[in-house]
């Protein structure tokens, strides 16, 4: 690399998504100097409220999609701050998660239901203007069964290998060809991390909310994935917890997100794990740097 900044464009299905998946290696990497983008795929507009303390801010509503769109744009923009980061939005209608037994079709012209290449497009030449080095987003089944987490894993994954193809999405005046060199799955919760946190709380003598979580978990025999990449964040915990807060329709301060004391979780979990999916330069796993292979001096 030449001295041009290293750049990081973390894709995400909804608002809120940042700020739990991957936030203190974004905050980290802003505070380094790193450029840093949070794609938000959907305006989150089929979100329930999931704080029971959330008060509508005033002159707002909380019940139509237009009155959603607008209260998460202001959270996800207080999130952004928190984190140092910049943050767009592809523009996409957030397809809801479906419950009930038969589920429910997605509502018509939501993200999960558009063609894939429709769905790409935008991030397509979102990748050849801000020419990200690193890409981040979801494994393929999302991490979680949201048929927008799906779609977002889909379409990130479209345009990490579509982006630097000229002949693909050919837009008139559209900018440049451009190749990310790597790109990253999230690991969020990973069994490895539950269980560490679950066995420091009852260790300290706390009431450990993870137990449940950890045997359905077990009993639906999920696969796990494998991190290849772990980012020493524990400095950046403050910065992810002021933007998970941000989010004040959907993270409760009392739940789950905040069960672990920040001590305890600095000491048995420092860091955030990511799944190398895709590299275009030569580097080795495990890693502790997003950018390995690419720096200058690495
Ligand atoms: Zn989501």
């Amino acid at each position: 690399m030449t001295g041009e900044p290293l750049r990081l464009m973390a894709v995400h299905a909804h608002p809120d998504d940042e700020s739990s998946k991957g936030a203190a290696t974004t905050a980290r990497y802003a505070a380094e100097g790193v450029e840093v983008l949070v794609v938000t795929c959907t305006g989150g507009e089929r979100g329930d409220v999931l704080n029971p303390s959330f008060e509508v801010p005033t002159g707002h509503e909380f019940e139509s999609v237009e009155g959603k769109r607008a209260v998460r744009r202001l959270e996800m923009a207080a999130a952004a701050d928190a984190l140092g980061v910049r943050q767009t939005w592809l523009g996409f209608v957030d397809s809801g998660l479906p419950e009930g037994d038969p589920l429910p079709p997605l509502p018509e012209g939501c993200f999960a239901l558009l063609p894939l290449e429709e769905a790409s497009a935008p991030l397509v030449e979102l990748v050849r203007e801000f020419r990200p080095h690193v890409m981040t987003t979801y494994d393929p089944s999302g991490g979680y069964p949201h048929p927008d987490h799906i779609r977002c894993h889909e379409v990130a994954f479209e345009a990490y290998h579509a982006a630097g193809d000229a002949g693909r999405y050919v837009v008139d005046g559209g900018a440049e060809p451009w190749a990310p060199l790597k790109l990253y799955y999230n690991h969020g919760f990973s069994m490895a991390r539950l269980r560490a946190a679950h066995e420091a709380m009852e260790g300290a003598g706390l009431e450990s909310p993870f137990g449940d979580w950890i045997e359905s978990r077990a009993a639906r025999e999920i696969p796990e994935r494998t991190a290849t990449t772990s980012v020493d964040v524990a400095a950046y915990f403050p910065q992810r917890d002021a933007a998970l807060t941000a989010h004040a329709s959907q993270i409760d301060p009392e739940g789950f997100f905040f069960a672990v004391p920040r001590d305890l979780e600095a000491d048995v979990w420092p860091t955030e794990e990511f799944e190398l999916a895709d590299a275009r330069v030569p580097t080795t796993t495990p890693e502790d740097d997003l950018f390995a292979g690419i720096r200058k001096e690495s």
